[in-house]
């Protein structure tokens, strides 16, 4: 007998969790602009950039179900329902969320829901912000001198969730990893105050804000000015920061340019 009798329905209806990238539309894959062009109906994420809409046919339903941190927003049990339903009616259905649909966007509870209700769901990958944060700044994640590998860790846990251990983290980032924090601009005193029980003060950091898009801006800096940095350059959600060693030519060219200005 199956313990899940839902899970046993016959599968009916079908989705497409279609990553939408940072926000510039020539960042899109072709398997989403085909994924967009066929949808009749759109569930998109309020951080879907508006230039990726254009692939979208002028008959095709464009719902906005937003969950931005913080303001009103669409709570994940209607949106839920909301695939579920236009699924199974027959309707073709893509789900657009920013970035890469499994990286924070809670597409992985999106996938498990659909196929726990007999929904076939087929993910399509899209640049996470956390890539295009580096790519802003022309600095690779990753070097065979500076950084073995990437650690991608939101700043904002779950309400009533396990909180993160900020300095057992920079232990690990120390080992030569480099730290790429989403979400996290409005937790940077408590993501500084933790890093720096291990990290040392000069590590150097960097937000980018609207990666790929024409509003991009950014700062670099040091770990132990992050807030002020953020709070210095006005910068908000939506924003990356990148924390780590392979910051550290940027860091000197940031200085060399500062220099020049002074002159
Ligand atoms: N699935 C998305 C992440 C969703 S969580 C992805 O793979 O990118 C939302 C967070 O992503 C934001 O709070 C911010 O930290 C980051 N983000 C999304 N778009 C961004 C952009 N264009 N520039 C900088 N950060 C961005």
């Amino acid at each position: 007998m199956n313990a899940n009798p839902v899970a046993s329905a016959s599968v009916c209806g079908r989705v497409m969790l279609v990553g939408a990238g940072p926000g510039d539309p020539e960042l899109l894959t072709l398997k989403a602009v085909r994924a967009i062009r066929r949808a009749t109906v759109l569930l998109v994420d309020d951080l879907v950039g508006e230039g990726v809409l254009h692939y979208a046919r002028r008959s095709t339903r464009i719902v906005h179900v937003g969950k931005r941190g913080g303001c009103q927003s669409t709570p994940q049990a209607f949106i839920h329902q909301l695939m579920l339903r236009e699924a199974q009616s027959g309707e073709r259905v893509v789900r657009l969320k920013g970035g890469d649909p499994l990286v924070f966007g809670r597409g992985g509870e999106e996938a498990e829901y659909l196929r726990a209700h007999g929904v076939e769901v087929e993910v399509v990958n899209g640049i996470t912000a956390g890539l295009a944060a580096a790519t802003a700044l022309q600095i690779p994640l990753t070097h065979r001198e500076h950084a073995h590998g990437v650690i991608l860790v939101t700043g904002h846990a779950k309400q009533g969730g396990a909180r993160l251990h900020w300095p057992t983290l920079a232990a690990a980032a120390a080992q030569g990893l480099t730290l790429v924090i989403y979400m996290s601009v409005t937790t940077a005193a408590e993501v500084q105050s933790g890093l720096l029980r291990t990290m040392p003060a000069s590590t150097p950091v960097a937000v980018v804000q609207h990666a790929s898009l024409p509003q991009q801006r950014h700062a670099i800096g040091v770990l132990g000015e992050l807030v002020t940095l953020i709070a210095q350059h006005r910068l908000g959600s939506p924003a990356i920061i990148l924390i780590g060693d392979v910051l550290t030519g940027l860091q000197q060219l940031t200085a060399t340019d500062a220099q020049m200005h002074a002159a």
